[in-house]
C-alpha cells in the first residue's frame, strides 16, 4: 500500500476563497465577465505547455479552468503538481469558449474560468481506479475493487445519477401516499420472526440470555396489526432482511414501498398501485403509462410463457403439444404424457438453419445443464423451403405426426422448432427459461432503463406449493394470504387446488411488487398453519399475538410490497441493483469498504452470552 503523502499535504493551505459562489454545473453564457469561486475534484487535467486545463467537477457538474501564467503565475505553477481528485479552491473570471472549443455536451460548455488564485484543499493519493467523469464507461477495476473504495466508485456521475433517482422516487412515493391519505409509520427493526421464506437474520439479546430478535424479513405482520388497530391506509419505505444464498441479484438488505389498507378490493389496491407507478414514470421518465395495466391469471403466464413473470415484450409464446404426440408411436413423449406430464414447443423464426454444432450445444449446454431438462427434440425448416429436418430418426418418429405438429404450430420456412418434455408445472418453466435464452441471445429483449414497458399484474396464483424434497406444502406468497372464498371448503381435502387472492406486479418480466388480500379471522389462520405443519402449539408461540389480535374484531385487510431497488434499477437502466443501492453487499453478503460482517471482542461475545463454534471446514482468516 502507498504512504500517506506527507510532504504533499504540508502544502495544502487554509482556504481563504470563503463559500462557493456556483456549482460546478452552475456557469452559463449570462455569467461571462463574472468573477466566481468554485470548489470541486480535480476530474482531469490537460497541461498544453504554457496553459493547463482542469475539469473541476462536483455533484452537480463539470467546468472547465483555465490556469495561464499571465493570469497568475502562482496559480499556474500550483496547477501544475494537480493530480486527480485534488480538492481545490478557485477564484477566477467567466469567459466564453471560443467556437471551436465549445462543449455541446456539457451543461457548461459554453464557457470557462480563467483562474487568478487557487487553494488546495486536499490531495489524493493514486487512485486504484480511474472514476474521472470522461471515463464512464465502466472501467476495468474489478468490482471488488471499486466496493472498497466505494466513495470513489460514487463519484461517478452515473452513480450519482442513480442516487437521486433514487431520492426522487421516495419523494413521488411519499408525496402520492399522502395526498391518498396513507400514514407512514414505522415498524420495529428488533423484532419476532416473520416467515416469508427466508432463512431471518438474528440478533442475540443480551438483557435475555438465549433469546433472540430477528431483523424483518418484512413488516408483514406489523402491518396487519396496524390494520386490526384502525390505521386504515398505512405506507412505509422500509428496510428487509432475508438471509438467502444470493442468486444473481438479490441483496440481504433491501428496500421495499410496503402498503396494506382496510376493507380493500383487488381492484382497489391495483388502482391505487398503478396510480404510484404512474407518478413514478411520470417524475423520472416524463411519460404517462397507460391504464389499466394488463392482468393475466397464473395458469396463462405459465403456459403462454413459462414463467410467473412473463416479459411480454417480445413474441415467442410456448404452444402445448400434448395431443399430437398422443397415440404417436413416439414412446419418449408418450410415456410423459401417459405420467400426466405434457409437450411444450417454441417457434422461433428466423433459425431454421443453424448448424448441428449450435443445435447440440442448445441441447446439451442450455437445455441440460442450465436448464436441467430432460433433453431438446427439434425440427429445422429451411428458410429455401427445403426438406423438413427433425433431431429424432424417422423410425422412431413418423414423418406425418411431425408433420401434424408442424401444421399445428402453423410453422414455417425459416423456423426452428424445439421441444420439451416433462411433468407439469416444471416444463413449463424449462421452455420459460429457453424462451428468455433465445430471445437474449436473438437480442429479442431492449435494453433496461428503455421503454416498452410492459406492466403486468399476475392473479389468481396458487395457494400452496408442494415440495418434492420435503414432502409437505409451502405458502406460495405467505402464510397470512387470504385463501379464495369459493375454495375454501377444499382447503383440507384437495389444498393443491386452492387458489390464493394473490398477485404480483410484473415489469419487462421483473417481479416488482406482490401483495394479497389477507386472512382476517383466526379459525381459517389456523387452518392455514395446520396445513403448513404448523400445528396449534407452535403456531401460539409463533403467531400468538396475531391470532389474538383476529380475536378483537380484525377487519378485512390486504395489501402489497413493491421491490424499490428493483423499480430504481430498471428505471435507471443499471445493470446490477448494486449501482442503485449506495453501500450494497457482495454476492457472498459482504460490505466490502467496511469489511462487513467481521469478528467482534470476546467481552462482547460474552455478554451476550454467546460462544462462537467455527464450521470444522472453515478456513482460517488470513
Ligand atoms: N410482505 C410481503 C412481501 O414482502 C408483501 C405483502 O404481502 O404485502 O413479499
Amino acid at each position: 500500500m502507498s504512504t500517506p503523502h506527507v510532504q504533499e499535504n504540508s502544502a495544502l493551505e487554509h482556504d481563504t476563497h470563503g463559500p462557493r459562489t456556483h456549482t460546478c454545473g452552475d456557469l452559463r453564457a449570462e455569467h461571462v465577465g463574472q468573477e466566481v469561486v468554485l470548489k470541486g475534484w480535480v476530474d482531469t487535467r490537460r497541461d498544453l505547455g504554457g496553459v493547463i486545463f482542469i475539469d473541476l467537477r462536483d455533484r452537480y457538474g463539470l467546468t472547465q479552468l483555465v490556469f495561464s501564467p499571465q493570469d497568475s503565475i502562482s496559480a499556474y505553477q500550483k496547477a501544475e503538481r494537480l493530480r486527480s481528485e485534488y480538492v481545490i479552491s478557485v477564484r477566477g473570471i467567466v469567459q466564453k469558449r471560443t467556437p471551436e472549443t465549445v462543449n455541446p455536451k456539457l451543461a457548461t460548455g459554453e464557457v470557462e474560468v480563467r483562474v487568478r488564485d487557487l487553494v488546495v484543499l486536499n490531495t489524493s493519493e493514486p487512485l486504484p481506479f480511474p472514476i474521472s467523469a470522461h471515463e464512464e464507461k465502466r472501467t476495468a477495476a474489478s468490482e471488488d475493487v471499486r466496493l472498497k473504495y466505494r466513495y470513489l466508485d460514487l463519484r461517478r456521475p452515473e452513480l450519482q445519477r442513480n442516487l437521486l433517482l433514487r431520492h426522487r422516487v421516495y419523494q413521488v412515493t411519499r408525496r402520492y401516499f399522502d395526498a391518498h391519505g396513507f400514514v407512514e409509520v414505522e415498524t420495529p427493526v428488533l423484532m419476532k420472526s416473520t416467515p416469508e421464506g427466508a432463512r431471518d437474520f438474528l440478533v442475540p439479546s443480551r438483557l435475555h440470555p438465549g433469546k433472540f430478535y430477528a431483523l424483518p424479513q418484512s413488516p408483514q405482520t406489523y402491518k396487519q396489526i396496524l390494520m386490526v388497530a384502525g390505521l386504515d391506509r398505512y405506507f412505509q419505505i422500509v428496510k428487509c432482511f432475508r438471509d438467502e444464498d444470493l442468486r444473481a441479484d438479490r441483496q440481504p438488505e433491501f428496500t421495499q414501498i410496503d402498503v396494506e389498507m382496510t376493507f380493500p378490493t383487488e381492484a382497489q389496491i391495483f388502482e391505487l398501485i398503478e396510480g404510484l407507478i404512474q407518478a413514478i414514470w411520470q417524475e423520472i421518465k416524463g411519460i404517462t403509462l397507460p391504464r389499466p395495466f394488463p392482468r393475466m391469471r397464473y395458469d396463462e403466464a405459465l403456459r403462454r410463457f413459462g414463467s410467473d413473470k412473463p416479459d411480454t415484450r417480445f413474441g415467442l409464446e410456448l404452444q402445448e403439444l400434448g395431443s399430437v404426440f398422443q397415440g404417436s408411436g413416439f414412446r419418449v413423449f408418450e410415456s410423459v404424457l401417459e405420467q400426466g406430464g405434457t409437450v411444450v414447443a417454441l417457434v422461433v423464426p428466423g433459425m431454421g438453419d443453424q448448424g448441428r454444432a449450435y443445435m447440440d450445444r442448445l441441447d446439451k449446454e442450455v437445455v441440460r445443464k442450465q436448464i436441467g431438462a430432460s433433453g431438446l427434440v427439434y425440427f429445422k425448416l429451411p428458410s429455401d423451403g427445403g426438406p423438413v429436418y427433425s433431431s429424432v430418426k424417422e423410425h422412431v418418429l413418423r414423418p406425418e405426426v411431425v408433420q401434424h405438429a408442424l401444421t399445428v404450430l402453423q410453422a414455417q420456412a425459416g423456423d426452428l422448432v424445439l421441444l420439451l418434455a416433462g411433468p407439469k408445472p416444471q416444463v413449463y418453466l424449462q421452455a420459460g427459461a429457453l424462451r428468455l435464452h433465445i430471445a437474449r441471445e436473438q437480442n429479442l429483449i431492449p435494453p433496461t432503463g428503455e421503454g416498452p414497458w410492459h406492466f403486468l399484474w399476475v392473479t389468481d396464483f396458487p395457494l400452496l406449493e408442494w415440495d418434492e424434497e420435503t414432502q409437505r406444502y409451502y405458502a406460495m406468497h405467505h402464510p397470512f394470504t387470504s385463501p379464495h372464498p369459493d375454495d375454501l371448503d377444499r382447503l383440507e381435502v384437495d389444498p393443491g387446488s386452492v387458489r390464493a387472492r394473490a398477485y404480483d406486479l410484473v415489469l419487462n418480466g421483473n417481479e416488482i411488487g406482490g401483495g394479497s388480500i389477507r386472512i382476517h379471522r383466526q379459525d381459517v389462520q389456523r387452518r392455514m398453519f395446520r396445513l403448513l405443519g404448523i400445528d396449534d402449539a407452535e403456531a401460539e408461540r409463533r403467531f400468538g399475538f396475531l391470532l389474538t389480535a383476529f380475536r378483537y374484531g380484525a377487519p378485512p385487510h390486504g395489501g402489497i410490497a413493491l421491490g424499490l431497488d428493483r423499480i430504481v434499477m430498471l428505471l435507471a437502466g443499471a445493470g446490477s441493483l448494486r449501482d442503485v443501492i449506495a453501500f450494497p453487499k457482495t454476492q457472498r453478503a459482504q460490505e466490502l469498504m467496511s469489511n462487513t460482517p467481521d469478528e467482534v471482542s470476546p467481552e462482547q461475545l460474552e455478554e451476550l452470552h454467546i460462544r462462537v463454534v467455527l464450521p470444522e471446514t472453515a478456513s482460517p482468516r488470513p
